[in-house]
């Protein structure tokens, strides 16, 4: 494993992503290039286990690169999502069980480009922020500003007053790799 990186502040790491294989080859190889960048930096990927879309591209990109990747599967779910068995991963009964763990052995939060499940994931991680719960960072990273609808919606919240102006100070949008390592690192350290 390259070794050019300092032990990291920052030890595991849950993703979300689309589960979807035929979306953009620009989001796959994202999320291939998310992988190896966490393996690259020591940091343990946490995810939903499965071997399809950018889920499954980021854990056999962590793998392959010699990372440490931990996997959250239903059982029900263990056709559709396919277990991707190369790394170990925890069979549980409910995607309730599969959010609590993912979210228990993570310190902190990347959402990749996805899907409903995607949005429904990074939204109950960002409401448990709301009700104080947690400090864990949780960063959106697209290369294509994929997210900014998303953005522009918890904004419109604010103005209406629905949501805190401080809120949006817990929940970033980047648009590079690197600058979502800098952001998690810098939240991380004051966290
Ligand atoms: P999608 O973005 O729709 O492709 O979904 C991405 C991942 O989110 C898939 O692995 C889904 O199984 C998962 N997912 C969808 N809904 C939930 C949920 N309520 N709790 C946990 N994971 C979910």
């Amino acid at each position: 494993m390259p070794d050019s990186h300092p032990p990291p502040a920052l030890r595991s790491v849950c993703v979300y992503c689309g589960s979807s294989e035929t979306t953009r080859s620009e989001y796959l190889d994202l999320a291939t290039r998310f992988g190896r960048e966490l393996a690259q930096r020591r940091i343990r990927l946490v995810y939903g286990g499965g071997a399809v879309g950018l889920m499954g591209r980021c854990a056999r990109a962590a793998h392959e690169a010699g990372g440490d990747v931990l996997g959250v599967m239903p059982r029900f779910l263990e056709r559709r999502e396919i277990v991707y068995e190369a790394v170990p991963h925890r069979m549980v009964d409910t995607m309730h069980e599969r959010k609590f763990i993912m979210f228990e052995e993570s310190e902190a939060f990347v959402v990749l480009p996805g899907g409903i499940g995607t949005l429904e994931e990074a939204v109950e991680t960002l409401s448990w922020a709301r009700l104080g719960l947690h400090r864990k960072p949780v960063v959106f990273l697209s290369e294509d500003d994929f997210w900014s609808p998303f953005f522009h919606l918890i904004q419109h919240t604010v103005e209406a007053q629905l949501t805190p102006a401080s809120f949006m100070d817990s929940v970033v949008n980047v648009h590079s790799i690197e600058a979502c390592f800098a952001a998690l690192e810098a939240r991380t350290t004051t966290a």
